[in-house]
């Protein structure tokens, strides 16, 4: 089966990397996707799995800000990272991470090769290297991350996770590469 014209290579990546109108509010660095990042996985000829925006189906685009508080983005990025702990959070985060576990075993069932995934450091929810809370990055995975991990890991599936920036595009181009060759 699937000998058609198909890479049979799968790359997941964070909701975001292909949709910046997802991203909590002032932090978007690009008008749709990050572009650099995106080119650099359109030319590698994988298929593209766009993981959900937990953060937007548990809080809503503008997470439940409220408009009236002074805030920053640290600020914020704290308060969204205390909502997605919450009990509901982590139910929404695990139902959300069933529907991706269940496609990566279909993939690799069928031969597919799941190269990577790749997510967005510095984020409470996709975070790879570094996650968010008290106002700044610190090491670990987002919840949603370490939720999906857990489960592939649960299933004996363990797959390559890198993050990036949208920020530093020049690094991202490069980690993305680096995915794609080793
Ligand atoms: S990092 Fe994750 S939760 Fe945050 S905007 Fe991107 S996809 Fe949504």
């Amino acid at each position: 089966m699937f000998q058609d014209k198909r890479s049979k290579k799968i790359v997941l990546v964070a909701h975001c990397i292909l949709n910046q109108n997802s991203k909590i509010d002032a932090c978007a660095y690009y008008p749709g996707a990050i572009l650099e990042a995106t080119k650099t996985l359109l030319n590698a000829d994988v298929g593209i799995i766009q993981m959900p925006c937990p953060e937007l189906l548990y809080l809503g685009l503008d997470r439940e800000a409220d408009p009236t508080a002074n805030c920053t983005i640290e600020s914020e990025d704290t308060r969204v990272a205390f909502r997605m702990k919450e009990e509901q959070a982590k139910t929404l985060c695990q139902s959300l991470v069933d529907c991706i576990v269940y496609q990566v075993e279909e993939y690799i069932k069928h031969g597919f090769q799941i190269v990577g995934l790749i997510g967005i450091n510095g984020s409470p929810t996709c975070g790879i290297e570094t996650t968010w809370a008290d106002d700044h990055a610190l090491d670990g995975r987002g919840v949603f991350i370490d939720t999906l991990e857990q489960s592939l890991k649960n299933k004996s599936i363990f797959i390559k996770l890198v993050g990036i920036r949208a920020k530093d595009p020049q690094h991202a181009i490069a980690t993305i590469e680096n995915l794609l060759n080793n």
